[in-house]
């Protein structure tokens, strides 16, 4: 484990026997049953977790995973799976959990520590004003989750930068993506969603998304069976905008009507066709057929007149 430079606080956990857990939250039906159906749930997400870090490299050996905890039900899930499988895994990484605070009135900020320290996990909480800053640059009634988000991630982004995270852990699943993908299909007028691994904007850090291939209903079943102790992401009364709203209750819909039509939506993200789309970028339509030197020099000359 590489060392950090001294002045980082962070909260190492305490040497001998963890301190147990509180217990765990109601299962998700009475008796033995319920309790086969909860471990069979821990180990769909387990698989999906690990099928995810394998598909896309997500780890490797002596990579230093920062994971972003914002007191959620998914980067509860999210740390959790990945601590299960650190314990399993043949390759040897760090795990960090690090949380901002964004000094929004009334956040609990006792509450991922009290967690985290009985969990037995090393972590770390930024604490910067950024609420303050969304409140002063937002007009009031408007929505302020796209500015509080870029402002979350450069925090975030730059502590990895700074103290040597390899890889930062991010909780967006797979309706996430699927969902960012319908929205920029509607609204964006492109074809793009949320990848799994990407490089950041500025080139510094790699993100993982290792929820990529579970379902949010599954992660919520798993958070109220664990009894996670959630801190809702609306204390500061911001509401998430119509067009995700929209998008949201689109998928809802679908999935009492339609239930695959998501899995076959994340799929299709999966099985790209660039020859059947009609982006010239992607594929070269141009030299289909042969393109003699200057054929296409009238339609120019056209299209400029
Ligand atoms: S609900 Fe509030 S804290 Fe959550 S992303 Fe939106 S502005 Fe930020």
């Amino acid at each position: 484990m590489s060392s950090l430079p001294a002045e980082t606080p962070i909260h190492w956990p305490a040497q001998g026997p963890k301190r147990a857990l509180p217990p765990e939250g109601p299962v998700l039906k009475d008796g033995a049953r319920a309790r086969i159906e909860a471990n069979k749930l821990a180990k769909r997400l387990r698989r999906q977790v690990g099928q995810a870090i394998m598909d896309y490299n997500m780890i490797s050996d002596g990579d230093r995973v920062m994971v972003c905890l914002s007191g959620g039900k998914d980067s509860y899930t999210m740390l959790e799976m990945l601590l299960q499988l650190q314990a399993k895994a043949p390759v040897r990484f760090e795990i960090l959990a690090v949380n901002l605070d964004q000094k929004q009135p009334g956040f609990p900020e006792h509450v991922l520590p009290d967690y985290l320290r009985a969990r037995g996990v090393p972590f770390h909480i930024i604490e910067q004003d950024t609420y303050s800053v969304v409140k002063r640059v937002i007009p009031e009634g408007k929505t302020t989750c796209g500015l509080c988000s870029r402002l979350r991630r450069g925090a975030l982004y730059a502590y990895a930068r700074e103290h040597g995270y390899t890889k930062i852990a991010l909780g967006h699943h797979k309706d996430d993506i699927v969902a960012t993908f319908f929205l920029n299909l509607f609204h964006g007028g492109k074809l793009a969603a949320m990848p799994p691994k990407l490089l950041s904007d500025d080139g510094d850090n790699v993100v993982i998304r290792p929820l990529a291939y579970c379902r949010e209903r599954d992660i919520a079943a798993f958070a109220e069976h664990k009894a996670f102790p959630i801190i809702p992401c609306n204390l500061c009364g911001s509401q998430e905008n119509l067009q995700r709203k929209q998008v949201r209750r689109m998928m809802e819909d679908w999935e009492r009507e339609h239930p695959a039509r998501i899995e076959q939506a994340f799929a299709a993200l999966t099985n790209v066709a660039p020859s059947q789309l009609a982006d010239p970028g992607l594929f070269d339509f141009a030299s289909l057929g042969g393109d003699a030197p200057g054929a296409r020099d009238w339609l120019i000359a056209d299209a400029a007149g």
